[in-house]
């Protein structure tokens, strides 16, 4: 038992051991021998995330279930051998949310990946957690349906993931995140219970919000093993707008001006001059312009269709023009548009060619956009690193990306160092230290500066209700350790 929590902390075994003989035992006969993976070599794959800085240990297993019974089996499995479990679904977080514990399970979600229905009457889908975003995507536009939640790494990402983490993407703005597409879910308990959560109707108030508390929970409550999504109509093809500006405040006055004219684009982005030169560095592609690069860019974009999109931006053109915009353009074609997304879906590639990036996540009331990339700027002058500012700037969720070399400690020491410096900034601006990609093994000194003594309280008493073992990730969100921030 944490003292200072009451969550339970499950002792674990050894992990030079494998897994105890008997819990051994229960995983084969609750999935098979080919679902349950020991082979040191083969789980070390499964033990990190994306985000460089957070701690990882070694499970003692990594096992592959492939419904809900199973996920129920090995739960079950787990409780009675007392080893705590980190779900996971691709691996693509950048908290280290999913990362390995030593000497836990880690149940992998990727065999669980059918769309199990695409009900067109209801305009919804019934999918199991596994099935990678853009699949889904592809699937329900087929129907002539849209599935609006797009973070960047959708091509990989999973569905499972994505309502663990609340994910956000491109289309926030004018769809808002994962949550807001959500129905109902089925989720695996503590207990090993299957508990269902929500409904199909489109609307429904039976209780408390179950499905809402679930979502965004980084597995530490429950294993989400289906989910019941709200889906929209296909959105008429796009109308793209891109606009340079010579200082980083006019295009942010820009962003303030398209909300005050009451404008709600399907997306609206913006790169820093630092984004701008590697993305034509990386790409070659002169789609951003190919002289000295402006200090920033918006790209917009409206899927009203037809003559009501075009008109949505060239309003926000006029509103980036007499906001000092050196430059702005809006175009129908197609092509066009595609490339100009594909530049700014390419930002962290870009920046991976210059070092090791480390993407921050901090989302500030929009009218503050331009004071958190002025700290960007000052706190990259003052660790004397470069940092990269891209993200969606029609809601204030601004990815500041460091780039260092990790091989180089006082490099690692300065973009640590940076990472808490970007979010204090963040936070002084009325903003969350985190807009779209959670807590994870990093911030969770930020959350409890954040939420509060009694919004920590409340948050422990749910977590010690629904998991009072402590099974489910431990070191994820709650834990006291060493993880970087303060
Ligand atoms: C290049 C790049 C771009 C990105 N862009 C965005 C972006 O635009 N917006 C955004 O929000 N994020 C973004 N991300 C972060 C990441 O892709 C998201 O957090 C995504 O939702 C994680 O999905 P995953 O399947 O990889 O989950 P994982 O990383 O495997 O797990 C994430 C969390 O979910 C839990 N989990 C996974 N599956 C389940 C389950 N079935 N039941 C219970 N818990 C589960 C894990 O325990 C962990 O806490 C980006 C990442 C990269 C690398």
């Amino acid at each position: 038992m944490d003292a200072a929590s009451g969550i339970a902390v499950l002792p674990v075994p050894d992990v030079g051991t494998g897994p105890p003989p008997a819990l051994l035992a229960a995983l084969r006969s609750a999935i098979g021998d080919e679902g349950v993976v020991v082979d040191p070599s083969v789980t070390a794959s499964y033990s990190r995330d994306m985000m460089p800085l957070a701690p990882s240990g070694s499970p003692v297993a990594v096992v592959f279930p492939t419904d809900t019974a199973q996920v129920a089996a090995v739960v079950r499995a787990c409780a009675s051998a007392g080893v705590p479990l980190v779900p996971r679904g691709a691996g693509s977080g950048l908290t280290g949310a999913a990362n390995a514990v030593d000497g836990a399970v880690t149940v992998v979600l990727t065999k669980m990946n059918r769309i199990l229905e695409i009900d067109e009457g209801n305009r919804l889908a019934v999918v199991q957690p596994g099935v990678v975003n853009l699949d889904f995507r592809t699937a329900v536009e087929s129907r002539g349906l849209f599935y609006a939640p797009d973070p960047s790494s959708y091509d990989w990402c999973t569905i499972g993931g994505n309502l663990s983490t609340n994910a956000g993407g491109l289309c926030c703005v004018k769809y808002g995140v994962t949550t807001d597409a959500v129905l109902g879910l089925e989720v695996v308990l503590a207990s090993g219970e299957v508990l269902r959560t929500g409904r199909r109707t489109v609307k429904g108030v039976a209780g408390y919000d179950l499905s809402r508390l679930i979502v965004g929970s980084e597995g530490t409550l429950a294993i989400i093993t289906e989910a019941t999504l709200a889906l929209r109509p296909k959105p008429a093809a796009p109308c793209t707008l891109v606009a340079a500006f010579a200082t980083t405040e006019a295009a942010c006055e820009a962003v303030s001006g398209a909300i005050r004219a009451g404008l709600v684009p399907s997306l609206l982005e913006i790169m820093d001059a630092t984004c701008i030169r590697a993305v034509q560095a990386h790409t070659g592609s002169s789609i951003l312009g190919d002289g000295d690069a402006p200090a920033a860019i918006l790209i917009g974009q409206s899927d009203a269709g037809g003559a009501a999109g075009l008109r949505e931006m060239e309003l926000l053109e006029r509103v980036c023009t007499s906001a000092g915009a050196v430059f702005a353009y809006v175009t129908e074609d197609l092509a066009e548009g595609r490339l100009l997304l594909q530049a700014r879906r390419a930002v962290l590639p870009s920046l991976q060619v210059l070092g090791t990036w480390l993407t921050d996540d901090v989302c500030v009331p929009r009218t503050e956009i331009a004071q958190l990339i002025s700290a960007c700027e000052r706190i990259a002058r003052d660790v004397g690193l470069t940092i990269g500012v891209v993200g969606h700037a029609g809601d204030g969720n601004m990815h500041p990306t460091i780039v260092y070399d990790a091989t180089d400690p006082a490099q690692l020491a300065a973009a640590h160092d940076a990472f808490g410096r970007i979010l204090d900034a963040g936070r002084a601006l009325g903003g969350t230290v985190t807009g779209e990609h959670g807590i994870g093994r990093v911030k969770q000194e930020f959350l409890r500066s954040e939420i509060g003594q009694i919004g920590l309280e409340v948050h422990r008493a749910i977590k010690r209700a629904l998991d009072p073992a402590g099974l489910f990730n431990p070191g994820s969100m709650f834990s006291d350790g060493s993880a970087p921030g303060r």
